[in-house]
């Protein structure tokens, strides 16, 4: 089975910052691309003059145009990137993947994430209306509008700069009754504890939460960046689950920083 990505040029139409560090950027082109219908699906993305790519929620892809909402932090190759005019740059985006399966018996979605989980969380609400769901975001912008209405929504600030406190805010989850899907994206630091928690204290089977490391805090920038693109398609070819998955792909990234 190949390991390689289907890569489609597109071209930033719009940029339109929606907060002090969110930016949208509204891309056209994309001969071929394809949505897979998943809401937190995702493509790479390489910008002008690299060569890596960074993985970017596809906040909507609708008449041929490709919505993404990144965020900008201090330093690396997007986001310098997108700090500026990139309205008319050329872009590459990889084929979309994704990961959100509630299983068909779930009445409650519990979403929790960072601000880069934001575009997926909101795609979530957005087309899951038949769950009760109940979201838990530590942005540090107000992002109220954000969101579509509808679910019951707990704003937490970031403890500090760059730090989360959300591994602790999972501990003290009241879990709703009944059968239901927790899914969370965010600093990966915080995500090997969670998914611990998960298995030993609240007793979720692996099919009922996908827990994701969207970001690494480091020093500078992350030249050795695990792709996760060839891990996904090797691990789905093996018939590995989606958990099974972004733990590899957490170890992954913690041996490429050694
Ligand atoms: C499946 C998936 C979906 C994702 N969806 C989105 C999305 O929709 N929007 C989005 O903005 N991000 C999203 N991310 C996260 C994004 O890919 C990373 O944040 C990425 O590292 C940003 O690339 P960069 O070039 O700006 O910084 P890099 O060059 O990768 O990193 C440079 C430095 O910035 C730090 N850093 C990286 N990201 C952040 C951050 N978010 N906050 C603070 N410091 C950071 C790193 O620790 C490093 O020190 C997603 C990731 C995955 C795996």
């Amino acid at each position: 089975m190949s390991t390689r990505a289907a890569q489609f040029q597109a071209t930033v139409r719009r940029r339109e910052p929606l907060s002090d560090h969110l930016v949208r950027l509204v891309l056209d082109g994309l001969d071929g691309f394809t949505s897979t219908g998943v809401p937190d699906e995702w493509v790479g993305l390489v910008v002008p003059g690299q060569f890596q790519s960074r993985y970017y929620t596809v906040r909507d892809f609708t008449g041929g145009e490709l919505t993404l909402d990144v965020v900008v932090h201090d330093v690396g190759l997007v986001t310098e990137w997108a700090m500026r005019d990139c309205v008319g740059d050329t872009v590459t985006i990889t084929e979309a993947k994704s990961s959100f399966a509630p299983p068909a018996g779930a009445t409650w979605l519990m979403l929790v994430g960072d601000l880069t989980a934001m575009p997926a969380m909101a795609r979530i609400v957005e087309t899951r209306p038949d769950l009760t769901t109940y979201v838990i975001a530590e942005v540090p912008d107000d992002l109220a509008g954000y969101l579509p209405e509808g679910p019951d929504v707990t704003w937490l600030s970031p403890p500090s700069h760059g730090q989360s406190a959300l591994a602790e805010v999972v501990e003290g989850i009241e879990w709703p009754a009944g059968e239901g899907y927790f899914w969370m994206a965010g600093e990966s630091a915080q995500m090997r504890a969670i998914r611990k928690h998960l298995m030993r204290e609240v007793g979720l089977p692996t099919s009922h939460y996908d827990v994701m490391g969207y970001w690494r805090a480091t020093a500078g920038r992350q030249p050795r960046a695990v792709d996760p693109g060839p891990l996904w398609r090797a691990g789905k070819a093996a018939g590995k689950s989606d958990e099974q998955i972004w733990a590899e792909y957490d170890a992954a990234r913690e041996a490429s920083d050694g």
